[in-house]
């Protein structure tokens, strides 16, 4: 790999000039070595694969991260939020049928 600075021949496999540090492999795509058609296909499969490998897993995440909000929430209802709060939102929900009168029907059962 010829340096594109100062014209060194640098080994391969080298990413900076062993004379002035140059970074050979740079934005500059006539720096690059030409890939063969082949090693194109590779790189676009191999590209692909890692794509949707990826996808599965954003995907597999999302999925997580949807359990363990059902799971936070679920322990946030059954131990963060006292058990009177749904006792007062049931006896809200029903004022047509009051505890007084409930009793009162009870007595009576037991009265026949
Ligand atoms: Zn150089």
């Amino acid at each position: 790999m010829k340096c594109s600075r100062c014209g060194t021949e640098n080994p391969k496999g080298k990413s900076i000039c062993l004379k002035c540090g140059n970074f050979l492999y740079s934005a500059n795509p006539n720096n690059r070595v030409p890939l063969t058609k082949e090693q194109k296909k590779q790189r676009r499969r191999s590209i692909f694969k890692g794509t949707s490998l990826g996808c599965l897993w954003s995907a597999l995440a999302i999925i997580g991260m949807f359990i363990l909000l059902g799971i936070i929430s679920y322990l946030l209802v059954r131990f963060v939020i006292p058990e009177d709060y749904f006792n007062d939102l049931a006896t809200i929900s029903s004022t047509q049928n009051p505890g007084e009168n409930s009793t009162q029907m009870t007595t009576a059962n037991t009265a026949d």
